[in-house]
């Protein structure tokens, strides 16, 4: 039903969960009842095939990062500790988090013995002597931050006045025998809680660039009880000896973000209450529940979006005359010629230390945990090969399900030829390909963030990370899998990457090339999504590239590049370049742009305006039909 109904009215600070219709109190829980939290482990060394196993690694990075060093000059932001408390609140459910609440940390929730994650010290040692792979590029950038983060001091947080909740809801649990969930049982509680931490190390960073301590607390890590300040912000009440949220029951994760900054107190959740009916029947944020609530209906391994209503070609819908693909070198990367300064100082001081990103505080908020799980994209793997990987059809829907019920957006496996490897990395090392199976993964940018800007302003910068970050951790989660079941395999992410990800994202049927030029629009989201690569050897079974109609209609729309305000997009017909037939768009005017844009951070106004960037609502769907059957109606369509 909610796919009937848009939620673009709802304000970005109320989430997705209609909160405002519980009933509140101002009367003090009684906290004596609460057991004190216990640390959540990330090892089962019982079940060495459960993705719990996977995450212990990102979990401890993430426990590394969450501290660091405060700005010294503080942000004009707003005096009102409600507004504050707003505008982080729709911080958290642009990261995806379920429930947001803010509070005054009363004195209990401060732990007599803070927990520490046991596989942080572990980390440390081997970052500290980890040969830094070919992967990795502004990795000197990377180890400053962390250097600052490990140096936090331990006590720095006991006066913070203030928390902000996250609450992380569980998905569906995996149906017995249902394909694709061998490694999902028993990990609910693990996937909340990597998921809320994720959310949490990108708002402490924030915070403390606004010139402001802060810290993030996790399930593994924390000097305050997690559940106490879920009672104090409101999300939950509490039930003799454990919390309930009316909504979910105690299906959720938690972290907390405590600070100096002063933010507003909620009420408290009045206990034994069911929501109204009438909390049911209202717009949904699209992109936070609508996945939760498909898997109702669908199986992990079908993914959220009904990929099976696309039409599957034998080859892409793209020409590619792969004898003909010359490979190139990393350094041919538009942003690495911009730090080259191949196009003059002014765009190689944009790009210098990621300027273009550090000048947006939300944006930059992301490059922390971004950089840092760079040190995690390649790894050894387990001496010898599972014998539960022998099967390339179970081993593809085990990626697929596992990568869906993680968080991912769409997922498509296909070969990885040796034409889509850089020649040479960063530092200018030859490459030789070496995994023969990519998988590719995309993330969504947020509808709601691209309904609400121009494309070239301030908060396009922090969608891209959002979706990369995203990436990078599941992507991350899925690597340290397969590693565990004794195949290599290595994440490539926007800060390191050894294969040129487009043709791949074709291949794999994720999209279609578009007018855009090197990107693939996706037939449910657009062109509005970020993709990233997981190569290995483990053998997979392929998915075939899609054909929905996309390159008569981008022949007939050309909205993209009337709109595109540095004129990069060609309104021309499509061209071989280097094997490619594509669109053939002007990849240094568009850079140029966006790394010296003065109206914001980056430009997305190409995604933004594209008639494919649709919200998903039931009603969309006869232009689906018309966009894919009618091309020639793609002027008006547009
Ligand atoms: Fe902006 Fe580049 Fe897209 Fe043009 S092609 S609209 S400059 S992102
Ligand atoms: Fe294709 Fe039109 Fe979208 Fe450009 S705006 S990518 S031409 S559909």
């Amino acid at each position: 039903m909610t796919k009937l109904f848009s939620y673009q009215n709802r304000p970005m600070h109320m989430g997705p969960y209609a909160l405002e219709k519980l009933k509140y109190t101002k009367q003090l829980p009684n906290y004596t009842t609460l057991p004190s939290m216990a640390p959540l482990a990330f090892i089962k060394p019982a079940a060495p095939l459960s993705i719990v196993n996977a995450m212990a690694e990102y979990q401890a990075m993430m426990d590394v990062i969450r501290d660091g060093v405060v700005k010294k000059q503080v942000a004009s932001i707003p005096e009102s500790p409600n507004e504050r408390s707003q505008h982080l609140k729709s911080f958290g459910y642009f990261c995806d988090a379920s429930m947001m609440g803010t509070c005054a940390i009363p004195d209990s929730a401060w732990l007599d013995q803070p927990y520490a994650n046991p596989s942080v010290d572990r980390l440390s040692h081997a970052l500290a002597t980890k040969q830094i792979s070919s992967l990795a590029s502004g990795i000197d950038v990377v180890m400053a931050m962390l250097r600052e983060a490990m140096q936090a001091p331990v006590t720095d947080c006991l006066h913070h006045s203030h928390a902000l909740v996250f609450l992380y809801e569980y998905t569906r649990d995996a149906k017995t025998n249902e394909p694709g969930t061998d490694w999902l049982q028993d990990a609910q509680a693990q996937r909340a809680a990597l998921r809320a931490s994720e959310s949490a190390s990108v708002l402490s960073a924030y915070i403390r660039s606004l010139g402001f301590s802060a810290r993030a607390h996790s399930a593994s890590a924390a000097e305050v009880d997690l559940q106490h300040l879920a009672v104090a912000a409101g999300l939950c009440s509490i039930d003799g000896d454990t919390i309930n949220n009316p909504y979910l029951g105690s299906r959720f994760g938690l972290a907390v973000v405590t600070t100096d900054l002063e933010l507003a107190s909620n009420d408290y959740l009045l206990a034994g209450q069911t929501p109204p009916l009438s909390s049911y029947l209202r717009p949904s944020h699209d992109r936070i529940r609508k996945p939760a609530q498909a898997y109702k209906q669908r199986r992990f391994v079908d993914g959220a979006m009904p990929f099976e209503s696309i039409k599957r070609a034998d080859q892409p819908t793209t020409y590619i005359d792969q004898a003909n693909v010359q490979r190139v070198p990393k350094r041919a990367d538009l942003f690495a010629r911009s730090l080259f300064g191949d196009m003059g100082p002014k765009v190689q001081n944009a790009a210098r230390n990621g300027n273009y990103v550090r000048k947006s505080a939300s944006a930059f908020a992301f490059r922390q945990a971004l950089g840092a799980f760079t040190l995690l994209q390649d790894g050894g793997k387990a001496p010898t090969v599972d014998p539960s990987v022998g099967d390339a059809q179970r081993n593809a829907d085990n990626i697929k399900a596992t990568a869906y019920w993680l968080g991912c957006d769409a997922v498509g496996i296909s070969d990885c030829p040796d034409w889509v490897y850089y020649s040479h990395n960063a530092a200018g090392e030859a490459i030789v390909p070496y995994h023969n199976q990519a998988i590719s993964i995309v993330i969504d940018q947020g509808h709601e963030t691209m309904e609400g800007a121009s494309g070239d302003d301030w908060i396009s910068c922090a969608q891209s990370m959002r979706a990369y970050l995203r990436f990078s951790l599941l992507g991350g989660v899925l690597a340290q899998q397969i590693r565990n079941l004794g195949y290599s395999a290595n994440v490539h992410t926007v800060m390191g990457s050894e294969v040129v990800q487009p043709p791949l994202t074709l291949l794999s049927g994720l999209g279609e090339v578009s007018r855009i030029g090197e990107v693939i629009l996706n037939p449910f989201l657009g062109p509005r999504l970020k993709s990233g690569t997981v190569t290995t050897n483990m053998p997979m079974t392929h998915d075939k590239p899609i054909d929905f109609g996309l390159q008569k209609f981008c022949e007939s729309c050309n909205k993209c590049a009337r709109e595109c305000p540095s004129g990069a997009i060609t309104s021309g017909p499509k061209l071989m370049f280097n094997g490619y037939e594509i669109w053939k768009s002007d990849s240094q005017k568009c850079t140029t742009y966006r790394l010296t844009t003065e109206g914001g951070a980056m430009c997305g106004r190409c995604m933004k305006t594209c008639p494919w960037n649709l919200e998903g609502l039931f009603k969309e769907l006869p232009f689906r039909w018309a966009a894919s059957h009618l091309p020639r109606a793609a002027k008006t369509l547009a």
